[in-house]
């Protein structure tokens, strides 16, 4: 069920449960006044029928006595027990006397003689009983009836010759009441209805309660007031139940559609105010489902100041934040990329070892955002760093760092990344390294020996590196040092292929590249370049005579004197078995004979002692071709090197020769 809903019912709830409890109490109020302002109509007309009751009881001794007074001879006609005329007689009486409904008279042994009485209206089933039965009963109510004493009729001289009675009956004229009003009174006598104020259709019988006031059932519920005559007969005053209750339908009727209307009222006001009141949090929980489908652009409409309000700004607050997050995010996440993708493309195509060092540096620097950054390097002696590439903090101020000391000391000694600021302080900088308050150092290693440690720097303390960052640095470092180590690797193959095993100088390969390279300059600057093609003279003999092993020593000997008079920018190789070439950039005839009678010279000057007692005199004849004079390529200036170094040979050994100049010689 939906929130609104719940308010909904929630606010219908509490408005209507008091509403209907007000309502009960207020039914039963008037429920309750109604049947009290019913029961006191009771009592007046009660009253009315016992008035009427006891007057006529009173009267009824005073009149009887009298109707005989005024009889005359009626005393005769009884001593004579005329019958008839008896009646006529009571019943002219009966005709002027309103209060009285019967009058009998009896003779001496109270056998009735004669009666007459007016009809009595009594209720159904109910018959009034025999004159007999009245004359036989007690003075007083009897069923149906209320009978005077016996009063006794007498005649001047012979004394009483009988009697009269007379009486009411009790009968619907007695009662009082109105039954329109919603009253009924009756007589009751023996548990039986003999007289009413509202027709009876049948016979009704009824239980009295011992109170004279209370419920009483009379063909259904009411209230009654009881006045008991002597002997059995009671007059009763009622009302039914029916009209309160029909005022009780009605009020709960009333009631009810009054609830109903305010239920309807109260659900389409619930309705309203339970949309005021979620509208904002579904607006919220909307926005909360954009930023989670990424929908950062998405704004919650403020329309008030209060909670809800807050809430709704912090929110826009909030994704504006986000927004701003995943923008800087994806950027730096892009130029992370676009470094990795640099470094990786660097790493791949170069094997200069100072390009990978700054583009490891540099892709670190650019990835964790920083402000300055170091590269240093162990010293061939391992002892000492040095900062080898820098970027944002001035080289000039960086010094060579003993290996242990300060921080990147401390890292290229133990081998572990440091972070800055850290717990209990970390270690502190050496003279060598600037203080920087926020710094990560990570090893470099390469071939599982640290070769050196990257040293990133940032200036504000509340930019301290996040473990991302250091993440970051150290893959860069691995993949430096993963790089470094394939440049050396690849260093040492190529080192392989170009050299000579034996002497350790270079060989035919690369004396071949590098003639290009040199070729491609001096052509390209119209300088000259020289090669000289050395042969050791009669050297099968060293072999024949101390051995191939004694030979080979011969020839790491030679290569190291002819090294020692060679510049850096020459290059030494081995050309053959015990021949060698030098290739001599930037150097015309001149210059190159003056370095072949250098070697000449320091080859001849000292016997060979290697690796035997016996000094070994060894000398060497040198050819000399010249760029452009004998060629402009490779095969043709090697040709005719060896031709002039053949000449020098042939000239007696020991000696220098120039191409294309048969008669010259240089020196000897
Ligand atoms: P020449 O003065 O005419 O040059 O006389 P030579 O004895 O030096 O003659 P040649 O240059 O023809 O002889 C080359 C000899 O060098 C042949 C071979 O036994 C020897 N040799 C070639 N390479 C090596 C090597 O690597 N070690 C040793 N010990 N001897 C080698
Ligand atoms: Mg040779
Ligand atoms: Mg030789």
């Amino acid at each position: 069920m939906s929130l609104q809903r719940r308010l909904t019912i929630f606010f219908i709830l509490i408005v209507v449960l008091p509403l209907t409890a007000a309502g009960f109490v207020v039914q039963r109020a008037v429920v309750s006044e109604v049947s009290q302002r019913h029961a006191l109509t009771l009592r007046p007309a009660l009253r009315a029928s016992v008035v009427r009751y006891n007057d006529r009881t009173r009267l009824m001794n005073d009149l009887v006595p009298l109707v005989l007074q005024k009889a005359g001879s009626f005393g005769l006609l009884l001593s004579d027990r005329r019958g008839g005329k008896v009646e006529q007689v009571l019943g002219a009486r009966l005709e002027e006397v309103e209060q009285l409904d019967f009058l009998i008279a009896l003779d001496k042994r109270q056998r009735v003689v004669g009666a007459a009485a007016k009809r009595g209206s009594f209720a159904p089933g109910f018959d009034r009983p025999s004159y007999e039965e009245i004359a036989a009963a007690p003075p007083g109510p009897g069923a149906g009836f209320s009978r005077s004493d016996l009063f006794p009729v007498e005649v001047a001289g012979k004394g009483p010759v009988g009697s009269v009675v007379g009486g009411f009956w009790l009968d619907d004229s007695l009662l009082g009441g109105n039954s329109e009003a919603g009253v009924d009174t009756f007589i009751v006598v023996g548990g039986r209805v003999i007289a009413s104020n509202r027709a009876l259709e049948a016979p009704l019988d009824v239980e009295l309660p011992d109170s004279d006031r209370g419920g009483l059932e009379m063909g259904g519920p009411g209230q009654a007031e009881i006045q008991r005559l002597d002997g059995d007969a009671a007059i009763v005053a009622w009302t039914s139940d029916a009209p309160v209750e029909a005022i009780s339908d009605q009020v709960i009727e009333s009631l009810l559609g009054l609830l109903a209307l305010a239920v309807i009222a109260i659900a389409i006001l619930s309705h309203f105010l339970a949309r005021l009141i979620t509208r904002p949090l579904e607006e919220l929980s909307e926005g909360a489902i954009a930023i989670a489908e990424g929908r950062f652009d998405h704004r919650i409409q403020i329309r008030s100041k209060d909670e809800v309000g807050r809430l709704a700004t912090v929110f826009n607050e909030m994704s504006d934040r986000l927004s701003q997050t995943v923008t800087d995010l994806a950027s730096s996440r892009d130029s992370l990329q676009r470094a990795v993708e640099r470094v990786g493309e660097t790493l791949r195509s170069t094997h200069d070892m100072n390009q990978i060092l700054e583009s490891i540096l540099n892709t670190a620097a650019d990835a964790v955002q920083v402000e300055a950054a170091e590269l240093w390097l162990l010293t061939p002696g391992r002892d000492e760093l040095y900062p080898a590439i820098t970027r944002g903090s001035d080289g000039d101020h960086l010094a060579v760092t003993p290996v242990g000391e300060g921080i990147v000391g401390l890292v290229a000694e133990r081998g572990v990344t440091v972070t800055l600021p850290a717990e209990g302080g970390g270690p502190r900088p050496s003279r060598g390294e600037r203080g920087w308050p926020v710094t990560t150092a990570t090893p470099i290693f390469s071939s599982n020996r640290i070769m050196g440690v990257l040293a990133l720097h940032r200036h504000d303390e509340s930019t301290a590196f996040t473990r991302g960052d250091v993440e970051t640095a150290v893959f860069l470092a691995e993949q430096g040092g993963v790089a470094i180590e394939n440049v050396l690797l690849h260093e040492e193959a190529r080192k392989l292929s170009l050299t000579d095993g034996l002497t350790g100088i270079w060989n035919r390969r690369y004396l071949q590249m590098q003639f290009r390279q040199v070729l491609l300059t001096s052509s390209r600057f119209k300088r000259s370049f020289c090669l000289l093609m050395l042969d050791l003279d009669n050297f099968k003999d060293v072999n024949d005579k101390y051995g191939h092993q004694r030979g080979d020593a011969v020839l790491v000997e030679f290569t190291r004197r002819v090294s020692g008079i060679l510049r850096e920018v020459d290059t030494f190789a081995r050309y053959g078995g015990e021949e060698f070439v030098c290739l001599l950039p930037e150097t015309n005839v001149s210059g190159a004979s003056t370095t072949a009678e250098k070697i000449r010279e320091v080859i001849r000057a000292e016997p060979f002692f290697a690796l035997g007692d016996e000094p070994v005199p060894m000398t060497v004849s040198i050819g000399i071709a010249s760029y452009p004079d004998h060629g402009n390529l490779y095969t043709a200036l090697i040709e005719a090197a060896d031709q002039a170094m053949y000449r020098a040979k042939n000239d007696g050994r020991d000696r220098i020769r120039v191409a294309g100049t048969p008669g010259l010689k240089v020196a000897k």
